[in-house]
């Protein structure tokens, strides 16, 4: 009798081992918001810069005033929802540290703190909108879902998606706000809504009705990230629906991986020496992270195009594999070496390969008839064709050699080290050898059964 009792208790406890070793672990998925807020929500609203902290100054208004403006509105059609409790970091020009503002909403019990900031790169070239969140979960994946709400409006408004991104520093998050905001457990993110250094972009941004509309839309993201409902506006977001997000990591596309697009290559399709007309196929691919911008050179890398918007960018996903051709006719005197570069949403750059146009050697695929119509690439931000907007003689020096990966709101200027490679290697036995502890233990139970078996059928 003892001896049944012990064989069900080793079947049993066999079958449970082989049950945990088997079944592989299912990620907890969050279909909603993963942010749980309780019954009352605070959010914080902070206007970037302020005081003697100017922001980007040299192109019309200084950001720092533009932000207030922008946050202030932002703050009064909040006011409309139901169930929240506004704050603002500051309503004048006082110039707060990213501790103060930090601090400030952690005092608050502040769910969520939003910093307002308008953009600007060194290379003047970069156009859109993006939103900055912590590198650390759960507030990485509270970012990306926000984020995710956000970019969708302002690109509802006609403005490039950028994506969402984190950007890992010395000391946790690279960009203060994130840091300290982390530190003190509140979820926070930057909104860069346009750059005031890109003609086309700082349209958005030209008046105060301008600044106002970002607030509101600011608003309506934050409440559709919160499922608000106004009466005074008739709006109910309690319907919204999230990006897919795992709350306990950190999502894999707000990370670079220090690298631009994995491929670039350009092939020559059509070069007509009599017309001057030539077509480029170009194709490009990244795995980590999507690509956003090309520019073309006629000199071999020395000028370059505007950014062009990439065919289909979608800065939220990373499934970049173009085909697209770029056709132009060779100005007089041009250097004939063409050279693509290729920009994702991380502003990181990869250069193709150099077509000599004047060997006029079409790609082998072309000639045979092999090769897959690409796409045509019409949606381009400049108003006129490359041909008519760009010549080497009005267009500006460039080092092919270092593109810009400035922006005017990084916060510290300590370079990003990667010190864990060494550890990873070792954390990959982890796992190895827990597989081969258990295995060992069922293998053992295995043979004890066996044993009792051959022993209850000797008798
Ligand atoms: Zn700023």
């Amino acid at each position: 009798m003892m001896r049944q009792k012990m064989k069900r208790a080793l079947y049993g406890m066999t079958i449970l081992l082989l049950l945990f070793t088997l079944v592989p672990a299912v990620p907890s998925y969050a279909a909603g918001r993963a942010q749980d807020v309780g019954d009352s929500l605070v959010v914080v609203i902070d206007a970037g810069h302020g005081g003697e902290n100017l922001g980007a100054k040299d192109y019309g208004p200084l950001e720092k005033d533009l932000t207030l403006t922008t946050a202030k509105a932002m703050y009064e059609e909040l006011l409309k929802y139901d169930g929240v409790t506004v704050y603002m970091t500051r309503t004048d020009d006082s110039d707060l540290s990213l501790e103060q503002r930090a601090q400030f909403a952690a005092d608050m019990g502040a769910d969520f703190l939003f910093s307002i900031h308008y953009n600007a790169s060194e290379s003047h070239k970069r156009y859109g909108s993006e939103v900055l969140v912590s590198t650390q979960a759960p507030y990485n994946a509270y970012g990306y879902q926000f984020g995710s709400i956000a970019l969708s409006n302002l690109t509802s408004m006609g403005l490039y998606n950028r994506g969402v991104k984190a950007k890992e520093g010395n000391q946790g998050d690279y960009y203060g706000l994130m840091r300290e905001s982390s530190k003190r457990k509140v979820p926070s993110c930057i909104i860069e809504h346009c750059y005031l250094d890109m003609d086309s972009d700082k349209a958005y941004a030209d008046s105060t009705e301008d600044l106002q509309a970002f607030g509101r839309m600011d608003a309506k993201s934050v409440a559709q990230y919160f499922g608000l409902k106004s009466t005074t506006l008739g709006v109910d977001y309690s319907g919204t629906s999230y990006a897919e997000v795992n709350a306990s990591k950190v999502v894999p596309v707000t990370k670079s991986d220090g690298n631009g697009p994995d491929t670039l290559e350009i092939s020559l399709w059509n070069n007509n020496p009599s017309t001057g007309d030539v077509t480029v196929a170009v194709h490009g691919f990244d795995a980590n992270a999507a690509i956003l911008y090309y520019e073309y050179s006629l000199d071999g890398g020395i000028t370059y195009t505007p950014f062009y918007k990439w065919p289909n960018a979608d800065a939220l996903n990373n499934n970049n594999d173009n085909d697209f051709t770029i056709s132009f006719q060779m100005p007089e005197g041009a250097s004939a070496a063409f050279v693509v570069r290729a920009y994702n949403i991380f502003d990181e750059v990869t250069a193709s390969n150099l077509l000599d146009l004047n060997t006029q050697v079409l790609a082998t695929e072309y000639q045979q008839g092999k090769a897959v119509t690409p796409v045509v690439n019409t949606e381009q931000v400049v108003t006129e064709t490359p041909t008519t907007d760009w010549s080497p003689s009005n267009a500006t020096y460039e080092n092919a050699d270092d593109p810009s990966t400035w922006s005017e709101d990084e916060e510290t200027t300590t370079p990003t080290t990667q010190p864990q490679t060494g550890k990873k290697t070792t954390n990959v036995w982890i796992p190895v050898l827990i597989l081969a502890g258990i295995s060992l233990i069922i293998v053992l139970l295995l043979v004890l059964v066996i044993r009792l078996v051959l022993l209850e059928h000797r008798r």
